[in-house]
């Protein structure tokens, strides 16, 4: 097998489409070869797109959660956490998402780009995410918040609170009754880029009679200390027993979500059969129909050179795989997905053959685990 790093090299110049990527991921799951020069993270960012934050409906009362950087360049950064077991707090930037365990510290880092004006403020104030909760007012639960806790600078009934700050001013609004929490803005310390309030959420994503299962977003501000507003930036917040596991498992549906959808799509037109002229097995044979319905565009047959008889061969396995998987309902390929998901866990649960040719194998999620 040639060096993948040609591959990456054609993933770059865009000459294969994401679902062929997603095909030849599974292909080099199941071949075991992962060299040490292909990052696999390199679909990433392609697999999957971000998340896009809600928007409010622009009246007074009802709280805009779309991301604002405004002219002071004003926006929000997480620690990296991975998804340990033992992670108290960890967020996902696929899915612009913070798990993490009821009371448990939670470090945001503010930056900007240019100072903001002297006294400005950081305001924290959480809304469900769902339109249909979104005028609810987001509270804890009757359970927790009758139950003594805390220093007694947070009001009982507010879900968030900041930690180790004592300048922090709970506040109600007088409208909307909704909660939020102010500290005052500080530069970052000289050499450091942002400041950081640690935060917790004093109630389960799950309490009963409080969010209930609904998910929450918390929106982060920056205004002027009379209340004017410079920036703005939100993400999810999942309060649970388990954040790593529970980041892990909806990162996974996440992806499994986006291979979906491009599967499901009509494939794109950039599509290529890949074919080499002494060989006449690569080109479809006549007559051979495929079982999909696909435009005519994709029927179109091009030709690639392929220099050397291992690149060959590899292009061609990919062909291959991609003809296979064209020929397939979605169902079926969902399937064959998860056998190959299972084997993988099955092999990582300590039955791991030794990496052929003695290079490394990498597991995808090797890194976020053993931090
Ligand atoms: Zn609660």
């Amino acid at each position: 097998m040639a060096d993948s790093q040609e591959f990456a090299d054609l993933w770059e110049r865009n000459l294969i489409s994401t679902q062929e990527a997603g095909a030849y991921l599974d292909l080099m799951n199941d071949e075991q070869f992962l060299p040490n020069s292909f990052d696999p993270n390199i679909f990433d960012n392609v697999l999957t797109e971000p998340p896009q934050p809600s928007t409010s409906p622009p009246t007074p009362t009802l709280p805009v959660a779309t991301d604002y950087p405004g002219e002071y360049g004003f926006r929000l950064g997480f620690p990296q956490s991975g998804t340990a077991k033992s992670v108290t707090c960890t967020y996902s930037t696929d899915l612009n998402k913070l798990f993490c365990q009821l009371a448990k510290t939670c470090p945001v880092q503010m930056l900007v780009d240019v100072p903001p004006p002297q006294a400005s403020v950081i305001r924290a104030t959480s809304i469900y995410k769902k339109s249909e909760h979104v005028a609810d007012v987001v509270r804890r639960c009757p359970h927790h918040e009758r139950t003594p806790d805390g220093d007694g600078l947070a009001p009982p009934a507010h879900l968030m609170r900041v930690e180790g700050n004592s300048r922090a001013i709970y506040k109600e609004d007088d409208v909307t009754s909704r909660h939020s929490v102010v500290v005052p803005y500080e530069a970052p310390q000289v050499g450091a880029e942002y400041t950081t309030v640690l935060y917790n959420f004093m109630c389960n994503s799950s309490c009963m009679g409080g969010m209930n299962r609904r998910p929450i977003l918390t929106i982060i501000t920056l205004e002027t200390h009379d209340g004017k507003l410079l920036g703005r930036g939100s993400f999810e917040v999942r309060v649970c027993a388990c954040p790593g596991r529970d980041r892990k498992t909806e990162e996974s549906n996440f992806r499994k979500d986006q291979e979906t959808k491009t599967l499901g799509k009509t494939p794109s037109a950039n599509k290529r059969s890949l074919t080499k002229e002494s060989t006449s097995s690569l080109s479809r044979p006549e007559g051979s129909k495929k079982a999909k319905l696909s435009t005519s565009s994709d029927e179109e047959i091009y030709t690639l050179q392929v220099r050397g008889k291992e690149r060959f061969e590899m292009l061609k396995k990919i062909n291959d795989s991609l003809e296979l998987s064209d020929a397939m309902p979605p169902s079926e390929v969902d399937r064959y997905r998860q056998k190959i998901l299972s084997k993988g866990k099955k092999e990582k649960e300590g039955q791991t053959p030794e990496p052929k040719r003695g290079k490394k194998l990498m597991v995808k999620d090797e890194k976020s685990d053993s931090d």
